[in-house]
């Protein structure tokens, strides 16, 4: 793991509990107590109105909401990568996330394709939220 050379998560204050979920393997959100809605981990206030949000563990299940192909890498570390996916995944629950899509060809990737969370150990106590096919 002394080999990893990609910036690692800089948690805040507010994404502490999500980052320390994904270092265990858990995909955290923040769930609004007043009406349920979820939300991405940053998020202080609920649509409705309401700032009771607390941290909930989701099912990691969403789908491709958007996504991009990397052909360029933004620094030498991810050249190996290449070519490499960016997407924003819509969870089950509802809440949208930014994550890489893995364990298949670019090729194969498509808006609607249903995929899971799956982490990856970065650093010391360090863990990374990522997506592959669900069917995978
Ligand atoms: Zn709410």
């Amino acid at each position: 793991m002394s080999e990893f050379r990609k910036p690692v998560p800089a948690p805040t204050d507010a994404s502490r509990p999500f980052w320390a979920g994904c270092a265990e393997g858990k995909l955290l959100l923040r769930r609004c107590r007043q009406c349920d809605k979820h939300h991405a981990p940053t998020r202080h206030v609920c649509s409705c109105g309401g700032s009771d949000l607390e941290w909930t563990e989701v099912s990691g299940l969403g789908r491709v909401f958007s996504y991009t192909v990397v052909h360029r890498a933004p620094d030498p570390a991810f050249k190996a990568d290449l070519p490499y996916v960016i997407a924003i995944v819509e969870l089950d629950e509802g809440a949208r996330l930014m994550s890489n899509i893995t364990g298949c060809s670019p090729d194969a990737v498509a808006i609607g394709m249903p995929v899971r969370a799956i982490f990856e150990t970065v650093a010391e106590g360090v863990g990374v939220h990522k997506f592959q096919p669900a069917n995978s």
